[in-house]
């Protein structure tokens, strides 16, 4: 029976993704449905993200770890509507303000761990421990440096100065991403005042905001705008395929409130049959062993500040990130959603 209803979910979940790349694997002998040699994840990472760590942490602890790949909104859907039937344990994805909605939801278990408190700074995570930041990306200015001096940028805010219309390219703002961004700066300034710099961005634009960080990035490279707003990550993998590709990286308001962080992380599920597993994986994820490498694979900062960054990030130096807890993110996503509604900002 519990084989079947295994067997029924990946196929569902494959027709769903079609030929995207996301999948299925059974990486378990399954047995028993809560015996606790094995792991059940959904997560809307990647897989060539974090299969191999599942299988270092397989190797080192003997708990097989069985995965569904999706985008974040339908697991959360599928969490709801497995409610305590559900086979999940661990719930992976990115952008606190996802982890803020599924744990609103009431999908995820309130987590007590001693380690993964140390791992995790308080403002990577949700005080209740329903969620932990597990990577850090930033979220700052790009820019192509034959049209724009690195002494020219500043802040987010900047952005808005009537000296860079027709200069500015950004994301849609229905991504979470920047929708996580405006949730922050509403923290840090108010409505209205975040309202006009929003309406100051959307004034400056150069063309239509873009569906995704790199078409927005390669528009900078094309000469289509000079200055955008991106995730680091995706600069990265641009750089990884061309040393020389033509966009830098700027380090967003130095010394005036640090530059916009979110995470990728993890929680335990509320109805998790393993919890003791679930729980293992996530601490493990944690720890000074895995972060490094979970912060490589997608050119990203550990979130442990115990282990250092790796690989091509290093090159962008050190950075002073913002403090304000990520659950604001989540607390103010829907007035952010409603701010770039108002100001025009698709
Ligand atoms: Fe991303």
């Amino acid at each position: 029976m519990i084989r079947a209803i295994l067997v029924s979910s990946v196929v569902l979940v494959l027709i769903a993704c079609g030929g995207n790349g996301d999948s299925d694997r059974d990486v378990a002998g399954a047995s028993d449905e809560r015996a606790a040699d094995r792991v059940v994840v959904y997560t809307s990472r990647q897989p060539h993200l974090i299969e191999p760590l599942f299988d270092r942490f397989t190797a080192e602890t003997g708990i097989a770890v069985q995965f569904t790949s999706d985008n974040e909104a339908s697991l959360i859907e599928r969490l709801a509507a497995e409610g305590a039937r559900t086979s999940a344990d661990v719930f992976i994805t990115v952008d606190a303000g996802n982890l803020w909605f599924a744990a609103e939801r009431g999908l995820l278990a309130e987590l007590d761990s001693p380690e993964l408190e140390s791992a995790i700074p308080a403002s990577l995570r949700d005080e209740q421990g329903r969620w932990f930041g597990l990577s850090l990306r930033a979220r700052t200015l790009m820019f192509h440096p034959d049209r724009v001096d690195a002494g020219e940028l500043s802040t987010y805010e900047d952005l808005a100065d009537p000296r860079w219309a027709g200069r500015l390219c950004l994301r849609t703002s229905r991504k979470v991403y920047n929708q996580s961004l405006v949730a922050i700066m509403i923290e840090a300034h108010g409505v209205e005042r975040t309202e006009e710099i929003v309406r100051g961005w959307v004034s400056n634009l150069a063309t239509n905001p873009f569906a995704s960080d790199t078409q927005m990035i390669q528009a900078i490279a094309a000469g289509q705008c000079d200055v955008g707003i991106a995730n680091t990550y995706y600069l990265g993998r641009l750089l990884a395929d061309d040393p020389d590709y033509p966009v830098d990286l700027f380090w967003a308001n130095q010394g005036q409130g640090g530059v916009h962080v979110n995470v990728s992380g993890a929680g335990l599920t509320r109805h998790a049959p393993r919890p003791d597993a679930g729980r293992a994986l996530i601490e493990w994820l944690a720890s000074d062993a895995a972060q490094g490498e979970f912060a490589e694979r997608n050119l990203e900062f550990p979130a442990n500040p115990a282990v250092p960054a790796r690989g091509l990030v290093q090159d962008w130096g050190d950075f002073e990130s913002d403090p304000t807890p990520l659950t604001v993110a989540g607390e103010r996503q829907a007035e952010a959603v409603r701010l770039m509604d108002r100001v025009g900002y698709r």
